[in-house]
């Protein structure tokens, strides 16, 4: 097997058993890279010298100091809204072309610490408002198993970069389902924690009661390896957890004794048929293994998506108005001050952006705030309740993760509601708070789709074994070939 087929797991065990050197790992990775970013352009900056350099450091250590390295010379991509202090950070953004930061975010640090390799930083809808990676401001990235359609979004870059092989796993950022829905449209698994596991310092704020930094990877065991190093207690991120993260070897369950809820919320209105068919399958085979299926109601579904677009562009306006043109990157010239704002914004923002500032400072102004805001808070109340009296009957709820699969460059992005409304069976998750990941559940026509599992908050260790298993059980499916590579 080639050295960039392997996973996270694989070559960490190899590179600890001195098998094989991280310097050949980083070397295989780029000549993968040079072969494959020119048709699926999945990377913001790539750098390739500081990979060599740290590839060194780690072909220096001993056998022993390696052992206590999780993530030994393993290459990794991390999304552009993540900072780090050897790369740029753009967010996607024109407002922050060539921003360098002073400071690596909380994850970045982990990951290294664990001796992961970054190799580069991926690409994403401008400030991971999105679902396709169109709205980047400096490319858009195609997904690998059929480069007429996008990835996903906003984690987009990291998703197709997997999936092509380029890198055995990437870090993205979930707000809304980030990450959940490119790794359902690009056929890899994604994790997005519990709010609060894994530290948000660092991280580019979208809004900030939604954001959560996870892992995408080939496989649910590669999750569970990156979720380990990153997630726990951060005292740089007030809203960080303090409960431990559990670790070590995962105990696979025995489908008779997971109780799976199937929420009729998830499977009625919207859904494109051939999704629907897919899922039942999924439930129908679970159930043949013994798993007892527990169909239950969250009625509060619903009213998720008008709520999560209300809270998550009010949060944004705030977040964003650090942007000035004074503080970070990009400023219009201008000999007066106002004037500079406006253009600094007016030019160094896209319009999906500008939207959802609008869209927040509309929802939070006076006169407006109790009848939108308040109002979706208390419906976001309503939802997390939902969730609270699931979990009491169940262990994990089964969904599908995305409405459909991929869909065509341009279909969606001129018409905003539709691209919103495409978000709605992962919206819920992170309105409250709860862990989900997704897995891939086979091809429609040739492109991946997605199932997704949903836990009870800090239940992640649970959520991964039953992910796991149901891996296992599912059929494994080819990679794509990227520009006829198999
Ligand atoms: N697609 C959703 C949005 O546009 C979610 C984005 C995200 O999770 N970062 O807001």
């Amino acid at each position: 097997m080639a050295i960039h087929e392997f996973g996270v797991r694989e070559l960490a065990d190899r590179i600890r058993a001195k098998e094989l050197s991280a310097g050949e790992a980083v070397a295989a990775i780029f000549d993968r890279i040079d072969k494959t970013e020119p048709i699926i352009q999945a990377f913001l900056h790539l750098d390739p010298e500081y990979a060599r350099r740290r590839a060194k450091v780690i072909d220096q250590l001993s056998a022993e100091e390696l052992q206590h390295l999780p993530l030994a010379g393993v290459p990794i991509a991390v999304k552009d809204n993540m900072t780090t202090i050897s790369m740029p950070t753009t967010a996607g953004s024109k407002i922050l072309k060539g921003f360098m930061s002073p400071y690596n975010a909380t994850v970045v640090d982990r990951l290294e610490a664990a001796g992961a390799i970054i190799v580069g930083k991926t690409n994403l809808d401008e400030f991971a408002m999105g679902s396709s990676t169109e709205h980047s401001a400096y490319h858009i990235t195609r997904n690998p198993w059929d480069t007429n359609r996008v990835p996903g979004g906003s984690s987009g870059g990291s998703a197709a970069a997997v999936a092509a092989r380029m890198v055995p796993a990437a870090l993205g950022s979930d707000t809304g389902g980030s990450i959940r829905q490119p790794a359902s449209y690009c056929g890899v698994t994604g994790l997005k924690p519990t709010y609060g596991r894994v530290s948000r310092y660092g991280l580019i704020a979208f809004a900030s009661s939604l954001d959560q930094i996870g892992p995408l990877t080939r496989n649910v065991e590669d999750a569970r390896l990156l979720y380990e190093v990153i997630a726990g207690h951060d005292p740089l991120d007030a809203t960080s957890l303090p409960q431990t993260v559990e670790s070590g070897r995962p105990s696979l369950p025995d489908w008779r004794d997971v109780r799976i809820g199937v929420p009729k919320e998830y499977d009625g209105e919207g859904i494109a048929p051939r999704v629907q068919a897919r899922y039942h399958e999924v439930l129908a085979l679970l159930q043949e293994q013994g798993a007892q299926l527990v169909e239950l109601s969250l009625p509060h579904t619903r009213y998720a998506i008008a709520t999560y677009y209300l809270v998550a562009p009010a949060e944004a306006s705030s977040n964003l108005s650090r942007f000035d043109g004074v503080r970070y990157g990009f400023r219009a010239e201008s000999n007066e001050l106002l004037p500079m704002y406006e253009r600094t914004r007016a030019e160094g923002f896209g319009s999906e952006v500008t939207r959802r500032i609008l869209l927040g400072t509309h929802a939070l102004s006076a006169g407006y705030y109790d009848a939108y805001y308040l109002k979706a808070q208390k419906v976001r109340t309503l939802i997390r309740r939902d969730f609270e009296l699931a979990f009491g009957q169940v262990d994990v709820i089964l969904a599908p993760t995305t409405p459909d699969i991929a869909f065509q460059f341009g279909e969606k992005s001129q018409d905003p509601l539709q691209m919103y409304l495409s978000d709605v069976y992962t919206v819920t998750a992170n309105l409250a708070g709860i862990p989900g990941i997704s897995t891939p559940a086979g091809l429609i026509g040739g492109v991946p789709v997605g199932i997704q599992w949903l836990g009870a908050a800090l239940q992640e260790t649970r959520l991964l074994e039953i992910a796991q298993a149901f891996e296992h059980l599912w059929p494994a499916q080819p990679w794509p070939s990227v520009g006829g590579d198999l």
